[in-house]
């Protein structure tokens, strides 16, 4: 379900940074809430695509989770709205909102993270939302 003492720096833009004690990568909600399960009591960081993060070099104890390969967008016609998992990429949601005519989420379209990265971030906040 993970694995131990991972490197991190590829995981960053920045190429730098130590090891995760233990590293996760689900690839589905359930298998994420089975993660979160079995790492209760661990420290837990999330990792996005790593576009705004600085990692030390001592690493980062605990576990690690990384939510990219959390996939999927459901567009909504009636209501207006898009239900999108956290590892989706910003550009390529930004480019299928366009593609269906909807606008909103043209300030997106050039950065390079997910879009669970993105709400903590509080990406576009500076008038893009
Ligand atoms: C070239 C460039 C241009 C940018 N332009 C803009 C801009 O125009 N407007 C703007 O608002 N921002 C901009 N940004 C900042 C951008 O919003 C963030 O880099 C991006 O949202 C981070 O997403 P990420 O997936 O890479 O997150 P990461 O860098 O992986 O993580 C960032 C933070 O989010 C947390 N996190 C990530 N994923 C999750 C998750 N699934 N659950 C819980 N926590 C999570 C991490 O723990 C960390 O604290 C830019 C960044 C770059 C590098």
């Amino acid at each position: 379900m993970w694995q131990e003492n991972v490197p991190l720096s590829g995981f960053t833009s920045l190429r730098v940074g130590g090891r995760a004690e233990f590293l996760a990568m689900p690839r589905s909600v359930a298998e994420l809430a089975a993660i979160l399960d079995q790492g209760q009591g661990l420290p837990l960081t999330f990792l996005g695509a790593g576009s705004n993060l600085l990692i030390s070099d001592r690493g980062i104890p605990g576990l690690v989770i990384c939510t990219k390969n959390l996939r999927g967008v459901s567009f909504d016609e009636a209501t207006g709205t898009v239900t999108v998992a956290a590892g989706e990429p910003l550009p390529k949601l930004a480019w299928r909102a366009a593609q269906r005519g909807w606008s909103g989420l043209e300030w997106a379209v050039g950065i390079p993270g997910t879009v669970g990265g993105m709400a903590v971030m509080n990406a576009g906040g500076a008038g893009g939302l």
